[in-house]
């Protein structure tokens, strides 16, 4: 049978890992921080209006420009933004690698700070850019210190911050973003795919004045859209520009633009739960301590947890009573996502009943 080593891959492919968190239908899926609340019927009824039109019309190519598309999410963004300041692709991640395509590449270096969101690494991989990572203070905190002393020492092409952090949770002050983009001359990006989580901040509030800094952001969490793909950027129009350089003719399908357009135009309904979510989080981090574990500190849809005596056993015995949650690779850690009332319930029973932190191989149920 032939195998990975036979073909003649890149060798800076060779023995890389894919992206791997595991599809599994079981009743409870709290691992890739998806808000678990299903669509408004309304809401869905509308978009598929929106794509019978779509559809009737797929004998064309889309508007390569998706202009419907980047007024509506430069509406939902405000902060003085326009259409010229919106870069759009097929999830966040597809962003991501056209930022790093523009201006990593061979040669080049971005620099991030580990335990963050692990696609910033395979991304750089995939498009030839060298990954340089750094470290961060006690309790995965980032002071602007921290990040200043890193990009002095590292001298990157791009520095990728991530606020909230996944899989931390911890969200940055805007006096570190700020911090580390007077440090660089080069691109800093900052992945704000959790951002409707932790209201009132945003790197967005930087944007005017500061053309190499850029805010990524996605339709896949708070917003209940992950099916769909749909991420997005706000920056300087040069940015924006540049994405044109990389991006394939026609990326976003007249399919993913009409669903995203009319899912931007019920913003409101679409987000109804995200209060119910962080109230969750937080029960989770009460609940997880009074267990005797030792969650993070998170502005996320989700908690990572310390603690764990044995993760992997962890993992399994609540695999086993339907509950799936996410192995991060952080020794005696875990990480899960906040859902509804009753699947974080099901969560917290189905953990107690492993009994407690120090037993986690004890039978379930
Ligand atoms: N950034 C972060 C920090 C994420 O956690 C994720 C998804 N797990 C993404 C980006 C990518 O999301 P999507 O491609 O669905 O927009």
């Amino acid at each position: 049978m032939t195998s990975l080593d036979d073909l003649p891959l890149r060798d800076d492919l060779r023995g890389l890992t894919p992206y791997g968190a595991p599809q599994l239908h079981v009743p409870v899926q709290l691992n890739v921080n998806e808000n678990t609340h299903p669509i408004p019927e309304a809401v869905a009824t509308d978009i598929v209006t929106a794509l019978a039109g779509a559809v009737l019309g797929a004998n064309r190519y889309p508007d390569r420009e998706f202009t419907h598309l980047r007024e509506a999410l430069a509406r939902y963004l405000g902060h003085e933004l326009t259409p010229a300041n919106i870069w759009a692709a097929n999830g966040s991640n597809e962003v991501l690698q056209h930022v790093l395509q523009a201006f990593g590449g061979p040669g080049r270096s971005v620099l991030g700070f580990p335990p963050t969101y692990s696609m910033h690494s395979i991304i750089a991989s995939g498009t030839g850019t060298t990954w340089r990572a750094a470290e961060r203070d006690a309790d995965y905190e980032l002071s602007a210190a921290t990040v200043v002393s890193a990009i002095e020492r590292e001298r990157p092409d791009l520095v990728f911050l991530c606020s909230p952090n996944n899989p931390t949770g911890t969200p940055l002050s805007l006096d570190v973003i700020e911090a580390a983009y007077d440090a660089t001359d080069g691109i800093l990006l900052v992945d704000e795919a959790y951002a409707e989580f932790d209201p009132g901040r945003t790197a967005l509030d930087l944007l005017a004045g500061r053309p190499r800094l850029l805010v990524s952001r996605t339709m896949s969490k708070a917003f209940a859209f992950a099916g769909v793909r749909l991420g997005y950027l706000a920056a300087d129009p040069a940015v924006i520009d540049a994405m044109r350089l990389v991006r394939l003719p026609y990326h976003l399908s007249a399919l993913t633009q009409a669903a995203a357009v009319a899912a931007l135009a019920h913003a409101g309904e679409m987000l109804a739960m995200v209060d119910e979510i962080i109230v969750q989080r937080d029960r989770m981090i009460t609940e997880l301590a009074e267990l005797g574990y030792l969650p993070a500190r998170s502005a996320a849809n989700f908690v990572l947890f310390g603690g764990v005596a044995d993760p992997r056993a962890t993992f399994e015995a609540l695999l086993a009573e339907g509950v799936l949650i996410r192995d991060v690779g952080i020794p005696g850690h875990l990480r899960v996502t906040a859902g509804t009332a009753h699947e974080t319930t099901l969560f917290l029973e189905a953990l107690k009943r492993l009994g407690g932190p120090g037993d986690s191989t004890a039978s379930v149920g």
